[in-house]
């Protein structure tokens, strides 16, 4: 059997079993009629079912091993609530109603509305949305009543416009760095990505609303994860709800660019939206990933030290920029002073850099013309390699691995594959350059992005390498 069978019969099983999947919804729900709460109940019924089997698709050690936070309640002050998870949800509970920051992602709906439902009975009045990830906001539709006012950024529109229209393109690049995600995005409706209508939006001016006694502020802080994040702040216990503007790591360095795709994040935007959140003085930070943190001053120290790494790396790319230095160097060259040291696991400084630069100059660097034709220099490899010969230039990149220079081996070795795709001894040779850029990524970096990304170049290149050896 040869590997397009395979491909074919596994492509035949997955269609068949989505249908089976879609005409058991299909049933289940036309078996409720119009009743509204017997639908919702039916719904989470088969997201229960479907999380359950996606949540074991999951291997453990990839993506910061967000799907093995367990889903539980936690408390975090009297009237506040909240359901870990992947994305976490929480509600704040008033006499009048229930308000909620961020609803988790769907394919973990049913097991948050179980958990948490019961801890804070009670209508939902308002559904405070951070910005406009799937991580966040895809639960939405299985807390949502007939009168709840959802309120988000006035960017939130175009955030998700963008994301929707673009989520072919963008599906396949999230998976290289969440493997565990389905081939294609899902077609079942109720788990699908967009289609949310805020009814409330927020701009510069912020958004306060006070229900039940209960002060609720809602901030406009963009330019962490995007254009469109909102944070909410609850002045009576001084409770701030971040959602993604400071990331998975209480206090890490900001990942302004991210390798999924998605639009540059305007660094200092980010610089003023942490000057806001400072000026508060939180006693409780809660994020809508990980544990939420206790403590004034661990969180104005945290908000401090990011908000000063990100200007110390902004302001060194401006004055290399300033000075006449490359992108390239830049990259290699601007690293946080050991009192702004960072984690480096969401965002990596090196690619900050570049981020800031193609912010302010976009991608013509000046380094040569050849960079405004699509002539890439990728279309003379192939050349290069008739001209040196294979032999070379694999004995080229052994000596960059020797001397433990992937980035080197790598070029050399692209350089043959243009010629010899098929060649395994370079195959195998890309492998282990693969694998010892992971190395250092895992040693070094630690960069959750670029470990994932290379975990799945190895793994397609080993599935390409068993081809070729049955081929
Ligand atoms: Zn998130």
């Amino acid at each position: 059997m040869d590997v397009a069978d395979k491909k074919s019969i596994k492509d035949r099983y997955s269609y068949i079993s989505r249908s089976i999947v879609q005409m058991s919804i299909a049933l289940i729900l036309a078996g409720c009629g119009e009743d509204a709460s017997l639908k919702r109940q039916a719904e989470l019924k088969v997201v229960e079912m479907i999380g359950k089997v996606a949540t074991r698709s999951m291997p453990d050690d990839m993506a910061g091993g967000f799907h093995n936070i367990p889903i539980e309640v936690v408390k975090i002050a009297d009237g506040v609530h909240q359901v870990m998870g992947i994305g976490n949800t929480h509600i704040i509970s008033t006499p009048d109603g229930n308000v909620m920051f961020d609803t988790g992602i769907s394919i973990q709906a049913a097991e948050q509305v179980k958990k948490l439902k019961p801890v804070a009975p009670g209508p939902i009045t308002h559904i405070i949305l951070s910005h406009s990830h799937a991580d966040h906001i895809t639960g939405a539709r299985f807390w949502r009543d007939k009168d709840t006012e959802i309120i988000a950024h006035r960017e939130f529109a175009e955030e998700q416009r963008y994301l929707t229209e673009l989520e072919p393109y963008l599906h396949n690049r999230n998976r290289t760095v969440f493997p565990w995600m389905p081939e294609e995005p899902t077609d079942i409706e109720m788990l699908k990505y967009g289609g949310i209508e805020p009814t409330i939006t927020v701009d510069e001016n912020d958004y306060h609303f006070e229900q039940g006694g209960v002060q609720f502020e809602v901030l406009s802080t963009p330019g962490a994860e995007g254009a469109d994040n909102i944070c909410l702040w609850l002045p009576q216990k001084k409770i701030l709800f971040t959602g993604d503007t400071l990331g998975p790591n209480f206090p890490q360095f900001p990942n302004v660019f991210t390798m999924r795709g998605e639009k540059v994040r305007k660094p200092v935007e980010y610089i003023n939206s942490l000057n806001k959140l400072i000026a508060l003085e939180a006693e409780i930070l809660v994020p809508s990933h990980r544990e939420h943190i206790v403590g004034k001053e661990a969180i104005r120290a945290g908000l401090t030290k990011i908000r000063d790494a990100t200007q110390y790396v902004h302001d060194e790319v401006v004055a290399g920029m300033n000075a006449g230095k490359s992108v390239h160097q830049l990259m290699k060259e601007i690293q946080l002073p050991a009192e702004l040291e960072l984690t480096q696991e969401h965002g990596l400084v090196s690619w900050g850099v570049r981020s800031i630069w193609e912010y302010y100059a976009t991608w013509f660097h000046f380094d040569s013309p050849t960079e405004l034709y699509p002539i890439p220099v990728r279309d003379i490899y192939a050349d290069l390699a008739e001209i040196a010969g294979v032999d070379t230039l694999m004995e080229r990149a052994r000596a960059h691995l020797d001397q433990h220079q992937p980035m080197q081996a790598l070029h050399y070795l692209e350089i043959v594959a243009a010629k010899e795709p098929n060649n395994i001894a370079a195959l195998q040779r890309q492998i282990a350059t693969y694998e010892m850029i992971l190395e250092d990524a895992i040693n070094i970096s630690k960069n959750n992005y670029e470990k994932d990304y290379m975990r799945t170049l190895i793994s397609n290149a080993e599935a390409r390498l068993t081809e070729l050896n049955e081929g």
